[in-house]
């Protein structure tokens, strides 16, 4: 049950910067949102309208507004090494950073069928992430391990790295980031048999408020068989030693 005037939508600054609209929803309309805002919590939240705009159209708003936030600093946007700047954050934010968000980003993996008949985990581990926290909008990086049992299917071990790196360039969570990476890998792979694990470090805590450089945070996800105690620990097994030198 949401609170009473849950800030669920929010409309960007508009044209001149100048307004920011908040649209209050009350505990009716969370009501009516139902079932299905339950089952999309952990969904990235979005406005329904997101792709409404494309790309370019994108990046010319965010230069614009990027350039006032420069300009409410202080800083001289006529300085050549700053005059690029907004269009630079701009672009890096669309086609870079958060270009996760867009479903047309989505990698599509080819399957294969499991011709050798492999019917032990397969472990890739190591994965960079290079995310943004959403809280703060400063990196987070670290690695992530994924394991599935194959229900049949195999899929090209780089697209594991893809889809680890497609959810990574949104504006994230940890949690949901781990979420959502065993959902796609249940999905695609169509087996329950999944695990992720995420051991990253957040530069919001690290450069900033608490400062502290040598923490980093563990997330995981365990599905299927990856829930009984053997196929974990083989799991954790794995990705705590043995590593690959070329
Ligand atoms: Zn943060």
């Amino acid at each position: 049950m949401k609170p009473n005037g849950t800030l669920l939508n929010t409309r960007p600054l508009n044209g001149n910067g100048k307004h920011n609209d908040f649209e209050l929803v009350d505990d009716l309309h969370a009501e009516e949102i139902g079932e299905s805002h339950a089952a999309t919590s952990i969904e990235t939240p979005m406005r329904p309208d997101a792709f409404a705009m494309d790309d370019d159209h994108k990046i010319e708003l965010i230069t614009e507004h990027f350039r006032e936030i420069m300009n409410i600093l202080g800083l001289d946007l006529t300085d050549d090494s700053l005059k690029g700047s907004p269009r630079r954050v701009a672009k890096m934010y669309v086609k870079e950073a958060f270009s996760g968000l867009n479903p047309a980003n989505k990698p599509k993996p080819t399957l294969f069928d499991n011709k050798f008949k492999y019917n032990e985990m397969l472990v890739e581990k190591d994965i960079l992430v290079q995310s943004y926290c959403e809280h703060h909008f400063v990196p987070i990086i670290g690695k992530a391990h994924v394991a599935y049992i194959s229900s049949g299917k195999v899929i090209g071990l780089s697209k594991l790295n893809r889809i680890v790196q497609y959810y990574a360039k949104r504006p994230q969570v940890q949690e949901r980031l781990t979420v959502q990476i065993a959902n796609e890998l249940k999905d695609v792979l169509e087996t329950e048999n999944v695990a992720v694990i995420i051991d990253a470090k957040h530069l919001c805590v690290s450069t900033r408020g608490v400062r502290d450089v040598h923490s980093s945070t563990v997330t995981a996800a365990y599905h299927g068989k990856f829930e009984e105690e053997a196929t974990r620990q083989e799991f954790l097994r794995y990705i705590s030693g043995m590593n690959a030198t070329l």
